[in-house]
């Protein structure tokens, strides 16, 4: 493909402006109607993002969370039956990464401070409310979150510790688990984070722990290890960056995605991706109805008109299984 010049991209982003389709603006700028998915990227990268406020929509964050491994005394290390009697210290948060969709910011806390290296601190209560607080406050505002194992972890997590703090539940959200996603659509040799991200994501791929491996990081970030928890706090923010490149990935195979035609005023398909273009793709058909189907110009994804393009004699006649 021919590089495609500045003028080339200023073209694209007024013509944008002005309101033309797609396919128009591919005619006029590139000389074929083709190139309507060129004229999409273009308009991701200096268009979508730096003009166009997404705030207006759903506002959709990522989010990770970090916890602390309960304490326990035990007789051996296979197959353990432990007692809540030999637990020492119950589980908290130890850090949470989020970042808004459309916003660049990588917002991130810690209770770090409260690791002194002290026996105290290491085995005994530590206060997390502080961040429980502020992570509280990001679902509340959220319309939809972003998670990977989100349903079964991150938000049962924070819920219970909410709860046990005596705070009041978060506003309801929607919920993007990329766990889920994965285990109902694709067969990854993995549905890790690291393998899906390693194997998709171009940009940002999971860090793989440098100085502290596995464990270690956590017992080193719970001893008060100044390099650890920095470490922690780089590995908790990649998985952010990397989990959103991720889902954008994997939300066109997705028939599960929230609309979020709902969230803006205007009468746009807004797809997930941001695109607000379709193509007709031919048909959708269940055993009774016959819908338009449209293809997002931008990654893909499908929907179906909610019209039954039947007619009623041609409705009339038709048949269906008895049971
Ligand atoms: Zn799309």
């Amino acid at each position: 493909m021919a590089k495609i010049t500045q003028e080339q991209i200023d073209a694209v982003c007024q013509l944008k402006r002005d309101g033309v389709k797609h396919r128009d603006i591919s005619e006029a700028v590139f000389g074929v109607r083709s190139k309507a998915s060129t004229v999409w990227h273009i308009l991701n990268k200096h268009y979508y993002d730096k003009e166009v406020v997404k705030a207006v929509g759903a506002k959709i964050l990522v989010f990770d969370i970090e916890t602390a491994p309960n304490l326990s005394h035990h007789w051996g290390l296979w197959q353990q039956n432990i007692g809540l009697n030999m637990t020492v210290r119950d589980w908290f948060v130890l850090s949470w990464s989020a970042k808004w969709i459309g916003n660049d910011e990588v917002l991130y806390e810690d209770i770090r401070e409260k690791f002194d290296g002290s026996a105290e601190a290491a085995f005994g209560e530590v206060d997390d409310s502080k961040i429980l607080k502020s992570i509280w406050k990001l679902l509340d505002e959220a319309d939809i979150v972003v998670t990977q194992n989100g349903k079964k972890f991150d938000v049962k997590k924070l819920f219970a510790r909410f709860v046990m703090i005596g705070m009041k539940p978060p506003s309801t959200f929607k919920h993007i688990d990329t766990l889920l996603i994965a285990k109902r659509h694709f067969a990854f040799t993995s549905n890790k984070l690291e393998f899906m991200t390693d194997k998709l994501c171009k940009k940002y791929k999971k860090l793989k722990h440098a100085k502290f491996s596995g464990f270690d990081l956590w017992k080193q970030c719970l001893l008060g290890n100044v390099e650890a928890w920095e470490e922690m706090e780089e590995y908790n923010r990649y998985d952010v960056l990397s989990l959103e490149e991720l889902v954008f990935i994997l939300a066109p195979y997705s028939n599960q995605m929230p609309n979020l035609d709902m969230y803006y005023e205007d009468h746009e398909n807004h797809c997930f991706c941001g695109s607000t273009e379709w193509e007709q793709d031919g048909f959708a058909y269940t055993n009774l109805s016959k819908f338009a189907r449209f293809k997002c110009t931008g990654c893909g994804a499908e929907r179906r008109d909610r019209h039954n393009l039947l007619s009623k004699d041609k409705r009339k006649s038709l048949v269906m299984n008895s049971l």
